[in-house]
């Protein structure tokens, strides 16, 4: 069966970029470099002692700085939709509050077109 991948944390995502060997306890990096052509690609396969994801940013940061701003801007994705899902919560408290005062202006206003259309059609 497929498992949905809902469940992932958002400090994971150097994991992206990494894979752990418990073996030897070192992370070797996945990273693919350029090297012009395709037949030329091939992974960094740097390894880094332990699981340290700080390690492993540290590592990004200095070798890999395409792989690291990607890194950066999901996780600035990430955070900003926290932060809207906060705001949302707000917004919606605002909303009921408004939607209520323009209820209350429509309902208003109906009652002044009503008058008018009653006073044309008696007129
Ligand atoms: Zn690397």
């Amino acid at each position: 069966m497929f498992k949905p991948n809902s469940g992932r944390k958002v400090d994971s995502s150097v994991w992206s970029y990494f894979k752990y060997e418990p073996a030897t306890d070192k992370s070797r990096c996945t990273v693919i470099l350029d090297g012009g052509h395709d037949s030329e690609r091939r992974a960094c396969e740097q390894q880094l002692s332990g699981k340290n994801a700080t390690n492993l940013r540290n590592h990004l940061r200095s070798k890999h700085k395409t792989e690291f701003a990607e890194l950066q801007s999901a996780e600035q994705r990430c955070k900003s939709l926290e932060a809207d899902s906060r705001q949302q919560k707000l917004t919606v408290q605002v909303c009921l509050v408004s939607f209520a005062f323009i209820m209350v202006a429509l309902c208003s206003r109906a009652d002044h077109y009503i008058v008018q259309a009653q006073q044309k059609s008696a007129g």
